[in-house]
């Protein structure tokens, strides 16, 4: 199927748009930056000037991490537990109402196309409703002791909670990490990414309106160097949150540990999908390709490496193939399968593996396909299935964050444990067999913090712990787990005689 240039270009010509200067919220208010400045944000579809950002300096930071100290002293630290819930419910509630007009903003913002940020406005909603019903379920233990003592622990928040957002899934990613601090009864300052970060200042609006109180969410927008790295340096703040890459995880991690606090780094990954010959290859084919080319490829947990047994490898590879080529990438507003990338930048790091995959005498077994009528300034790359990679290849064992996927052939279940595990990550891994003992001999000897059966989750599972083990980070988002790393246990023991 393909789409007319006609129906493309009516659905993205630029229309009118009057171009918006976004504020930080700070306690309540919607303010400019300190210093006055501001940042451009582009469409990736055609290039254009969508809005711009405040350009949040050290200044910034400090006003919001006063406002949430504020917030915490004020009503939102007096809310009970319930209470907190009832107000997640109703910006839960809020965030589904308003899921179209995020998801128009979502795509054109991070390029996704409308049906993938559609689905990433619902899982903000869903996160909240999780969360909010979670609220007053969070309890601790009392513990046997000596006799005339009776001991107690009690989980309490941090206190100010600081997180720093990636430009891929903005919404989905907030709604994980605020959802949880703000249900342990954090108050949050948020640094989101200076790619893609509207829908975050318009959940905020909608959060305000929904009934938050003043300071519990605050967002400083602005660059890494200068709000990320005042954000993770500030001594107020009491446990920080970070999604992205290894050296900024890094130097994010390195500035909390100066004031000994605690941080969660979500940091990517190759992960990779094994398929061994007794698959069900019918139901994991689509699944293969779609874990490695939703939101262009730029997913934390994308699978972006298929180990195949040898006795099916060359279907495998010919059924993905035939899936690449039926890929159409266009704009986002276009609801194809791929919309553009974030970036012209990240566009330029893609494109240079896929030239070093060509440079190195790799096979490109298939691409998909850019719809005629796609802006030339878009920032477009073609789906890429590259076979045969040898597993010490660059291009099998570093993080791309694009849609490439390689495949590659094992002959035993050792070999495809030993590739499966021979990166430095370690985030998700899909199994697809449907012998019992192999699944449960994988799903141990594997090393990541996520294993999945015959499917392959990324990105879904909000009740469901997820994070990495090695080059992948450490610490658990989502489902209890996370909710739990948002509070601080406090043992209380009491001598009564
Ligand atoms: P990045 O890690 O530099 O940016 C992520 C967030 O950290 C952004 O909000 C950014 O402003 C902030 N940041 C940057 N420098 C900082 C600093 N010194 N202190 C504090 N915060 C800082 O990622 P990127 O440059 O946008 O992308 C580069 C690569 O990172 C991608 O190609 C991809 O491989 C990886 N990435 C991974 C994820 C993920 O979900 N794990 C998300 C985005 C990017």
């Amino acid at each position: 199927m393909t789409t007319s240039l006609h129906s493309l270009r009516e659905q993205t010509s630029p229309r009118t748009r009057t171009i918006e200067t976004y504020r930080h919220l700070i306690g309540g208010q919607w303010v400019e930056a300190a210093e006055g400045g501001s940042l451009p944000l582009q469409d990736p579809s055609d290039g254009s000037l969508l809005a711009e950002i405040a350009r949040g300096t050290s200044e910034d930071i400090d006003r919001a991490v006063i406002a949430a100290r504020m917030a915490l002293a004020g009503p939102w630290g007096r809310m009970t537990a319930t209470e907190r819930g009832r107000v997640m419910q109703r910006i839960a509630e809020a965030v589904l109402a308003e899921a179209d007009t995020l998801a128009d903003l979502e795509a054109r913002d991070v390029g996704k196309p409308l049906k993938q940020a559609r689905a990433d406005a619902v899982a903000l909603a869903r996160y909240f409703e999780f969360y909010g019903g979670a609220a007053d379920k969070v309890h601790g233990d009392t513990i046997p002791y000596q006799a005339g003592f009776t001991v107690m622990t009690l989980y309490e928040p941090h206190g100010v909670t600081g997180h720093i957002i990636p430009w891929n899934y903005p919404m989905q990613i907030i709604g994980r990490s605020l959802g949880a601090a703000l249900a342990m009864g954090n108050a949050a300052v948020v640094k989101p990414a200076e790619e893609a970060c509207l829908t975050i200042l318009a959940f905020a609006r909608i959060a305000e309106a929904a009934g938050l109180p003043a300071g519990a969410l605050n967002v400083v927008t602005g660059t890494g160097a200068e709000a990320g790295a005042a954000l993770s340096a500030h001594p107020g703040i009491n446990h920080i949150s970070f999604t992205g890459s290894l050296p900024t995880g890094a130097l994010v991690q390195a500035a909390a540990a100066i004031n000994a606090v605690p941080v969660t780094l979500e940091l990517g990954g190759k992960s990779p999908q094994i398929v061994f010959a007794d698959a069900d290859l019918e139901r994991a084919l689509p699944v293969l390709v779609m874990a490695g080319i939703q939101n262009a490829g730029q997913t934390c947990s994308a699978s972006s490496r298929i180990l195949v047994e040898r006795p099916v490898y060359e279907t495998v590879v010919a059924g993905m193939a035939e899936r690449y080529r039926a890929l159409r990438v266009g704009p986002a507003l276009a609801d194809l399968d791929v919309g553009p990338v974030v970036s012209h930048r990240q566009k330029g790091i893609i494109d240079r593996y896929i030239d070093l995959a060509r440079d190195s005498g790799l096979t490109i077994a298939a691409e998909g396909e850019i719809v005629a009528g796609s802006p030339a300034d878009g920032a477009y790359v073609r789906p890429t299935l590259i076979r045969d990679v040898p597993p010490a290849h660059r291009l099998a064992r570093e993080e791309i964050f694009g849609p490439v996927q390689v495949i590659m052939p094992f002959d035993t279940e050792e070999e495809a444990i030993a590739l499966a595990n021979g990166t430095p990550f370690g985030l998700v891994c899909g199994i697809w067999t449907r012998d019992g003992g192999r699944q449960f001999r994988l799903a141990h000897a594997i090393q990541s913090g996520q294993v999945f059966i015959n499917n392959y989750g990324a990105g879904g599972g909000i009740e469901l712990p997820f994070g990495g083990v090695k080059r992948s980070g450490h610490g658990r988002e989502k489902g209890f787990e996370a909710l739990y790393g948002f509070g601080v246990l406090k043992t209380v023991s009491l001598y009564h005689g």
